[in-house]
């Protein structure tokens, strides 16, 4: 098991070098992207660095979530999902489920998904995007794993189909959240969770955000990057290449703790309890990392 050493390298300026005041749980990170083939090792321990001390990656199809499952098998505080994300809905067939079915048993895994529906760009028709999904609902409800939901501007669907399931699933999270307040409101009346990316940092998207942000309670809401995708919009200092890595999360930590009024230490050590408790995490990452918390 590789045991990543706490230093930054030089790719990321150092200007963008900023460490978490607590311990962070990246609740959404694309690992086995492409784009992370060539220096993983470096990505990893540059997060370790910045404070992210565990990366649930997020298993978008088979393929990437046979993946997950092998880096998460050789990294510690790496976790993964498993699920078929809505722009592969397509795909779905009883030979896929049962593959998804196999990998939840595996201990990395530790959410049903990537799942859900996304009709803003309908790669997969919705009826095939709901089919997906209700399947796996059912995979959610057989093997006690909470659920990691994707949803864009898809709300009203998202919540009639998560109403009827509701009481059977233990637990949901709304990744990348970037809905209504209506959208909003629903899920925190369904008891969910809601995942928060960098998203809000940018200033022409986000911007409704970030009066919503104030309303989902302290213990509703986790972190994510969504990388390499999202790159958030505040950073200090160019970054070559664009590439989004959980390294940058304590910025997003900052930008979500400034329009809640609170502090980034609060606001971190807040979001890793909620995170670790969701996701039943096991090992001790963090846990004895405190020398900076007051
Ligand atoms: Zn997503």
């Amino acid at each position: 098991m590789a045991e990543p050493t706490a230093t930054f390298d030089d790719y990321l300026p150092e200007a963008l070098q900023f460490r978490s005041p607590a311990p962070l749980v990246d609740i959404g990170a694309n690992l086995t992207h492409d784009s992370f083939a060539r220096d993983l090792d470096a990505v990893i321990q540059r997060a370790q660095a910045a404070h992210v001390t565990t990366m649930i990656l997020t298993g978008t199809d088979r393929e990437h979530a046979e993946r997950a499952v092998a880096l998460a098998r050789r990294y510690s505080g790496l976790y993964a999902t498993a699920g078929v994300h809505p722009h592969d809905a397509s795909q779905w067939s009883r030979g896929l489920e049962n593959a998804m079915r196999e990998l939840h048993r595996e201990p990395e895994v530790v959410a049903v998904g990537e799942c859900g529906l996304d009709f803003n760009r309908n790669f997969s028709s919705p009826a095939d995007q709901e089919r997906a999904f209700e399947a796996q609902l059912g995979l959610a409800v057989e093997s006690g794993l909470p659920l990691f939901i994707h949803e864009r501007d898809a709300g009203p669907r998202m919540l009639e189909m998560l109403r009827t399931w509701r009481d059977d699933i233990r637990q949901a999270v709304v990744h990348c959240f970037t809905g209504s307040r209506d959208t909003l409101y629903g899920y925190l009346d369904l008891d969910l969770h809601i995942g928060l990316t960098g998203w809000l940092c940018d200033e022409r998207r986000g911007h409704y955000l970030r009066e919503l942000v104030r309303d989902i309670p302290l213990t509703r809401l986790m972190v994510e990057t969504d990388c390499p995708y999202l790159l958030p919009r505040n950073l200090p200092a160019k970054l070559k290449g664009r590439r989004h890595e959980p390294a940058l999360l304590p910025w997003i930590v900052r930008e979500i703790a400034h329009w809640r009024d609170t502090e980034e230490q609060k606001l971190a050590a807040a979001t890793t309890a909620t995170a670790r408790a969701f996701f039943r995490l096991t090992d001790n990452a963090g846990l004895n990392d405190n020398e900076e918390v007051t």
